[in-house]
């Protein structure tokens, strides 16, 4: 198990900002991310880091990165992959093999773990539409294999811990498959801003959430070194130098301006390690 140290939050987060955290647990394999997970108390299990921000400053939080954890063995449609190997690479590998269906997640910089975990979903389809079988650990402590029909919903998978994934796929050509991607990609590009980001920072609701927070006027608002985005308002960017603090702000800034304006409660999307 590899352990480090004061590792600073722009390297575990997408969005980044000004934490420290005080340990990073890294497991080499499966046997050792299950023992962690069973014996040691407090640990959050971070992916990709893509949903998550950390708290500005040092912080006592104790984190489990699956990031070492990224076995992917394909079999004939079915790819088996463990929870730490990242969407982009999967899915590259996957149209190399002619296997489609995935390419509705190409750019999403998630985890296998952590696309399970949130049912990462976009364009109308859903990570868990594709889960044959899961392998978790569950509160009790039990490695488990778990078989559909799941009970996944919009940003909710499974509440266990992924270990592993199998997922079916479509059986397309290598061609067909990088089309797919390219398409998502470039409608992707037409929407959404470039730059550090942790994706949507409110679920969709209603007319939804970017909607709401545009009407108010306040893409482009600025607080330190975060931004609402001037292209999509639904996004909030890390400029450069911005802290949790910074994303935060903005964060309840739109979230009173839609409740006193429209009534409409938005539910934030990301992941917060810290007291709000
Ligand atoms: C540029 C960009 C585009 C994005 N586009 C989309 C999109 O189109 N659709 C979408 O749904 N999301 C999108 N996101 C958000 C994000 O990628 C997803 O929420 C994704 O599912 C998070 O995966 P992660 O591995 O990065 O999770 P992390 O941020 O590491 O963790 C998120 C949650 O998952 C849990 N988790 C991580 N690994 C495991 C595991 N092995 N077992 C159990 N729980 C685990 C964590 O504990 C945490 O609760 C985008 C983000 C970015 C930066």
């Amino acid at each position: 198990m590899k352990k480090l140290y004061n590792l600073p939050a722009k390297i575990l987060s997408t969005y980044g900002g000004h934490g420290i955290v005080d340990a990073v647990l890294m497991p080499n394999t499966i046997d050792e991310f299950v023992t962690a997970m069973t014996t040691e108390r407090g640990l959050f299990v971070l992916g990709g880091g893509s949903n998550t921000i950390i708290p500005d400053g040092k912080n006592n939080l104790k984190i489990l990165s699956t990031k070492l954890l990224d076995e992917v063995v394909f079999d004939k449609d079915e790819v088996r992959v463990q929870c730490g190997a990242k969407l982009p690479r999967l899915i590259k590998e996957c149209s190399l093999r002619g296997l489609g269906g995935l390419g509705f997640l190409a750019g999403v910089p998630a985890s296998v773990g952590g696309a399970t975990r949130m049912n990462a979903g976009a364009f109308g389809r859903e990570f868990g539409d594709y889960i044959s079988k899961m392998t978790v650990l569950s509160a009790d402590c039990v490695v488990k294999d778990i078989y559909p029909p799941y009970n996944f919903s919009y940003r909710q998978g499974v509440d266990d811990i992924v270990i592993e994934v199998t997922l079916r796929l479509q059986s397309s050509t290598r061609e067909q498959c990088e089309r797919e991607c390219q398409i998502h990609q470039n409608m992707r590009r037409a929407k959404q801003p470039k730059g550090r980001s942790i994706g949507s920072t409110f679920k969709n609701t209603g007319l939804g959430a970017g909607y709401y927070i545009d009407s108010l006027g306040l893409k482009g608002l600025t607080i330190g070194g975060a931004q609402i985005s001037t292209k999509h308002a639904n996004f909030i960017l890390n400029l450069g130098d911005g802290s949790a603090q910074d994303f935060l702000s903005l964060v309840e800034v739109a979230k009173t301006g839609v409740r006193e304006e429209f009534g409409v409660e938005l539910q934030e999307e990301f992941i917060f390690l810290g007291e709000q």
